[in-house]
C-alpha cells in the first residue's frame, strides 16, 4: 500500500503541531504547512530530524501546490484566538475562504481525504444550550467576532460543496475551547491569559461579570477525536469539545487555587458580542466514534500550567502580542 501522507495546515500552531505528532505517531508522512502569522516553529522543531517530516513555509491563501500523492488534508490553518482575528481580519476571512478554497482543490485533484477545522463559533451566542449540531447558531456578521465566525461558516458551506457538487470525502469538526501545552502565552485567550497573569505576579483579568460560560477540553481528548473522525464515513458536522461548563469566574478561581498566586481578580469590560454561554452537546461524537473526553480539568489544568512554567523566562515579557504587520494583508 505504501506510506501514506497527509497534508497539515496550520502546523506550527497549537492543534497543528500536536496533530503531526500524532500522525507522525501512526507511520504517516507528515507535509507540514504554515506563514507562521500566528504559530511558532518551537512547535514542530522536534520533526524535523525525522525523515517522516518535511515543512513548507506558506499561505495557503495563495495556490497551494505539493507534489507527488496526498491521502488526506487536515485544513487547521486560522487565527484563532479573538485577540488574533481582531488584529488580523482581513487574513482571517482569506485564510477560512480563499485557503479552504485552495485546499478543497488540492483534495479534489489529488482524490485526497479533507478535514477542516471548524469551530463553535459558528453558533455565535447561542440560544441553545448546550449546543447540537441542528442548531444553525445566533452570529452577527457585522460585529468583530464576525470575521472568524462567517469564514468559518463560508468555510463550512464551501467544504459541503464540495461534497456534495465534486465527490470530495470532507469531515467537518467543530471544535470547542481547547487547551494545554503549546498554547501560546499571549494568546490573549482565557486560559493562557490568566495563567500567564500569575506567573508575572499581575492581577487576573476577568471580562464581565464572569458569568459567562465555556467547557474546556485537554488537547489530547480533541486529537483523538479528530483521528477518529478523519477516519469515520461521516461527513456532516460533528462537535468535538468537553461538555464540563464552568463560569468564567469559578474558572478563574481554579487558575489562583492551582497557581497559588496571591494577585486579585480585577472586572474588565465584556468585549462585544462575547458568547454568555457554550457548552457541546456531543451525543453524535459518542454515537458516531465511540468518542467522549477523558482527561478532567484538574489533570489538563496540571499539565498545561508544568508546560507554562517550563518556558524560558523570556516568554513571560509582557509583549503584548505577535507582529503581524510583516504580513501581507
Ligand atoms: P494557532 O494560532 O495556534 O494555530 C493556527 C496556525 O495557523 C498558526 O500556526 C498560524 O501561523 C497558521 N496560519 C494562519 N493563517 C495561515 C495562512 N494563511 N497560511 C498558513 N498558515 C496559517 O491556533 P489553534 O488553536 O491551533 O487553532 C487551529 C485551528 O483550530 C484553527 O482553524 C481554529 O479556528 C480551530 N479552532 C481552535 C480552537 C481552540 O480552542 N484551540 C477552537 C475552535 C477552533
Ligand atoms: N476572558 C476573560 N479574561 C481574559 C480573557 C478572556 O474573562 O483575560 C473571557 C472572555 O471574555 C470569554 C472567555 O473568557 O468570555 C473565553 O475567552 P477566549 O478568548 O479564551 O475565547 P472564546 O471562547 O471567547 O472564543
Amino acid at each position: 500500500m505504501g506510506q501514506k501522507r497527509i497534508l497539515i495546515t496550520g502546523a506550527a500552531g497549537f492543534l497543528g503541531s500536536h496533530l503531526c505528532d500524532r500522525f507522525v505517531k501512526e507511520g504517516y508522512h507528515v507535509i507540514g504547512m504554515d506563514n507562521l502569522i500566528t504559530g511558532d516553529m518551537a512547535n514542530i522543531e522536534h520533526l524535523f530530524k525525522l525523515e517522516n517530516f518535511e515543512f513548507y513555509n506558506h499561505d495557503v491563501s495563495k495556490f497551494v501546490h505539493i507534489p507527488g500523492k496526498l491521502h488526506y488534508i487536515l485544513h487547521f490553518a486560522s487565527p484563532a484566538s479573538p485577540i488574533d482575528y481582531l488584529k488580523i481580519p482581513i487574513q482571517t476571512l482569506k485564510v477560512g475562504s480563499l485557503g479552504t478554497h485552495n485546499l478543497l482543490g488540492l483534495a479534489r485533484n489529488k482524490n485526497a481525504r479533507m478535514l477542516i477545522a471548524s469551530t463553535s463559533e459558528v453558533y455565535g451566542d447561542p440560544n441553545v444550550n448546550p449546543q447540537p449540531e441542528e442548531y444553525w447558531g445566533n452570529v452577527n456578521p457585522v460585529g468583530p467576532r464576525g470575521v472568524y465566525d462567517e469564514a468559518k461558516r463560508f468555510q463550512e458551506a464551501i467544504t459541503m460543496a464540495y461534497h456534495t457538487f465534486h465527490g470530495v470525502e470532507t469531515r467537518i469538526v467543530r471544535i470547542f475551547n481547547t487547551y494545554g501545552p503549546r498554547m501560546r502565552l499571549n494568546d490573549g485567550r482565557v486560559l493562557p491569559a490568566f495563567i500567564g497573569q500569575a506567573l508575572r505576579g499581575e492581577d487576573l483579568t476577568i471580562f464581565g461579570d464572569g458569568s459567562q460560560t465555556r467547557s474546556f477540553c485537554y488537547v489530547d481528548d480533541l486529537i483523538e477525536g479528530i483521528y477518529r473522525l478523519l477516519m469515520s464515513d461521516y461527513a456532516q458536522p460533528v462537535n468535538i469539545g468537553n461538555p464540563d461548563e464552568i463560569t468564567i469566574k469559578q474558572f478563574c478561581e481554579e487558575i489562583i487555587k492551582l497557581t497559588g498566586t496571591t494577585q486579585k481578580i480585577v472586572y474588565k469590560e465584556l468585549p462585544q458580542d462575547d458568547p454568555k454561554q457554550r457548552r457541546p452537546d456531543i451525543t453524535k461524537a459518542r454515537a458516531i466514534l465511540g468518542w467522549e473526553p477523558k482527561v478532567g480539568r484538574a489533570e489538563g489544568l496540571k499539565i498545561t500550567y508544568e508546560y507554562f512554567k517550563s518556558l524560558p523566562a523570556e516568554a513571560l515579557e509582557k509583549i503584548d502580542h505577535k507582529d503581524f504587520t510583516t504580513f501581507n494583508r
